[in-house]
């Protein structure tokens, strides 16, 4: 039997859809021929990618959401069944770091915000875990679904200057686990739940971490990161995209609770 990848007309909700990751997932879905939910706080930039999707004959639609607000999820989730009538596939991929919750020479882990950690862990914690529960109680009512959170390197083994974001995207690993069992004893075991974890992508929440402003070289981390990745390169935003079908689609229908780094080798490497 050949493997089923195949994602045509299937409904998939994407928050944090006008990111750049996310970006470029709604794109490929909306070529593969699914029907695109394209949920971001910034709906302009959301209906810009719906519309981007449309007018190469796709199917998408733009929709303002919170991921930190149940309510705006709720509103989020009533536009899209209207639409469609039904959630095949959620990918929670709103996330990010802020500046105000690195530490830099001058400012040291005791000096960190609480209101700065606690923005970057609700959003890449309890930011995915919202989502989860109002589509996953859509997908429960037809018994089928799959849900993709996106974890991080950091999940693995953490990064040094962004505690929160560590933590949050270690808790992501966590959750994917734990809701996958859940759904699948608790709830169908036609409901998955996985995880990608991406290495080193160039996006607006890094670009200044690893590259100078100024010089438009390499940052002395984005040195240690290539040094890190045995492949010696950034990944591009397209090469996630196998790991994401194979993970939405049929082709991997029993496997559930995993996270599959797409890193170039980075988390396999010891550094020496
Ligand atoms: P990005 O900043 O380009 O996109 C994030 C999107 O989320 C933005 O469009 C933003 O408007 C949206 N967003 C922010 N807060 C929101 C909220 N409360 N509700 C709804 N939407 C909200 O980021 P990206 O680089 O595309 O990252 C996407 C995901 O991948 C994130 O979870 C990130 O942590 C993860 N990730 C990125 C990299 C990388 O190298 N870029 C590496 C590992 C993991």
């Amino acid at each position: 039997m050949i493997p089923d990848f195949c994602i045509k007309d299937k409904v998939i909700v994407v928050t944090g859809g006008a990111g750049a990751i996310c970006g470029t997932m709604c794109r490929t879905f909306g070529e593969a021929g699914a029907k695109v939910a394209v949920l971001d706080l910034r709906q302009d930039f959301a209906q810009k990618i719906a519309d981007e999707i449309t007018a190469k004959g796709g199917q998408a639609i733009g929709v303002a959401c919170n991921v930190l607000e149940k309510d705006s999820i709720e509103t989020a989730a009533e536009i899209v069944m209207q639409q469609w009538d039904r959630v095949d596939v959620l990918i929670n991929g709103a996330g990010g770091n802020k500046p105000q919750a690195t530490t830099n020479s001058q400012v040291s882990f005791f000096d960190l915000p609480a209101d700065a950690i606690q923005w970057v862990f609700n959003l890449n914690c309890l930011g995915a875990m919202l989502p989860s529960q109002v589509f996953g109680k859509i997908m429960a009512k037809t018994g089928e679904g799959c849900i993709l959170n996106i974890s991080s390197m950091n999940a693995f083994r953490p990064l040094t200057r962004i505690p929160a974001y560590s933590a949050a995207k270690a808790g992501i690993n966590n959750f994917t686990q734990w809701l996958a069992v859940d759904m699948a004893k608790n709830v169908s075991p036609k409901i998955r739940v996985n995880a990608i974890a991406p290495g080193f992508f160039i996006g607006n929440q890094n670009r200044d971490l690893l590259i100078d402003k100024e010089t438009g070289e390499l940052t002395e981390r984005g040195k240690s990161i290539i040094n890190l990745t045995p492949m010696n390169r950034f990944g591009e935003f397209e090469e996630l995209m196998g790991a994401t079908l194979f993970l939405i689609s049929p082709a991997s229908e029993f496997i559930t609770g995993v996270v599959i780094p797409v890193d170039g080798g980075f988390s396999s490497f010891s550094g020496v």
